[in-house]
């Protein structure tokens, strides 16, 4: 018998600026599966009145493998001698982006390692050039730039960027990522609003030395940060890294933590992440788009490379094709009543223009106007 109804404590969550930690915890520490149940289901009713049933689809080149940094998890770590590296060259981003603007996919995201080879300018005229020969919103995950950088990109019409904080508490940050800080992390995400970008930031679920506790703090972070989109996703531990004998992520955690933040921040884009489909041998993802998720990425990375952006394991099949993981996820979707969007997607904010100065942080969104260009 559980102790106490679970919804005044959703309708709390979902209602705060500022949530009481002690909820949060509550909610990611269920065990009951019928609590667990509705937990889920809440999440998919906000998901479903804020933003719809419609699942935008982003599709995804890594167009570099190569890192400076030696984050405790990640396969592109510096630190990974055995991995061999590539960079794409601007007319193979090209033709990639081509390839994506052929599907009818409204949004490219191009990703990389923090590549210290890769200029600024470089960048700058490929995502002018895609955005001059396709109709498309661009997307940038490339890492921690200085402000120049991100101003130039934003100038040349990149239109959001992806920048995960990976966890909110600042000595986990900084034990999980060598050499890198916490406040210089903020700093960039703090650039990216103010530069107009619609910014998205996530973390990671089930890394060493997080708790109950940390990971309630984690998802405060997020909601403090104001954003357009939230990505939840399981760690998954590959042998190459600091954390390589690390057990992976539990998915039911996983999935608390991504209702958790959809009840938070209503109005979020949020992936199924792609890690949820290589957790445990099953795909989850659908699992995912009924626990408050309404975002998914396919890969568009040349398939020649494919294999070689190994953030974690499985992460990289080489023979999975577009257009087939495409037919599946449409599978999927219908069986959850539910259909993919192939058009922009852009984030709700952006669609209603600026939010009252009331509930952003102060400065926050200075700047901030409207970038559906
Ligand atoms: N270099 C860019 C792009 C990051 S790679 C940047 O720093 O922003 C994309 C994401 O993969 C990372 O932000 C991280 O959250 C995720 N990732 C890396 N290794 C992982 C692992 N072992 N398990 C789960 N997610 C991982």
């Amino acid at each position: 018998m559980a102790f106490a109804r679970i919804e005044p404590c959703l309708e709390r969550v979902h209602e705060a600026e500022t949530p009481r930690r002690t909820d949060l915890e509550r909610l990611l520490g269920l065990t009951d599966p019928a609590d667990i149940e509705r937990l889920f289901d809440f999440a998919d009713e906000v998901r479903r009145r804020h933003v719809g049933d419609a699942i935008p689809v982003r599709a995804i080149v890594e167009f570099s493998n190569h890192c400076r940094n030696r984050c405790a998890y990640c396969g592109l770590q510096a630190g990974n001698a055995v991995l061999e590296r590539y960079r794409l060259d601007a007319g193979q981003v090209l033709k990639a982006a081509g390839r994506v603007a052929d599907m009818g996919i409204g949004t490219v995201v191009l990703q990389s390692g923090e590549d210290p080879r890769m200029p600024a300018e470089w960048l700058g005229e490929v995502i002018e050039r895609i955005k001059t020969r396709f109709d498309m919103a661009v997307t940038l995950s490339v890492g921690e730039r200085s402000r120049d950088d991100y101003t130039l990109w934003r100038r040349c019409g990149a239109n959001r960027y992806l920048l995960k904080i990976e966890t909110g508490v600042p000595d986990r940050y900084e034990r999980l990522h060598p050499a890198m800080s916490f406040e210089n992390r903020r700093r960039c995400l703090k650039d990216l609003a103010e530069l107009g970008y619609q910014v998205g930031s996530g973390i990671i679920v089930g890394l060493r030395g997080q708790t109950i506790a940390t990971l309630a703090d984690d998802i405060i972070f997020l909601k403090a940060c104001g954003l357009d989109m939230v990505s939840v996703g399981p760690f998954i531990p590959h042998p190459h890294t600091a954390l390589g004998g690390q057990p992976a992520a539990d998915l039911m955690l996983t999935l608390k933590a991504l209702a958790v933040a959809r009840i938070l921040m209503p109005d979020a884009h949020m992936p199924a992440t792609t890690a949820l489909a290589y957790l445990d041998g099953v795909d989850r993802r659908a699992a995912a788009l009924a626990a408050g998720a309404n975002v998914i990425m396919v890969k568009c990375t040349p398939y020649e490379v494919r294999r070689l952006y190994d953030i974690y394991p499985g992460g990289a099949p080489v023979d999975a094709d577009t257009a087939a993981t495409l037919a599946q996820l449409e599978a999927t979707a219908s069986i959850l009543g539910r259909q993919l969007d192939y058009s922009r997607g852009d984030c709700i904010r952006t669609l209603r223009g600026p939010l009252p100065p009331s509930i952003c942080q102060p400065g926050y969104y200075a700047g901030k106007i409207t970038n559906a260009m």
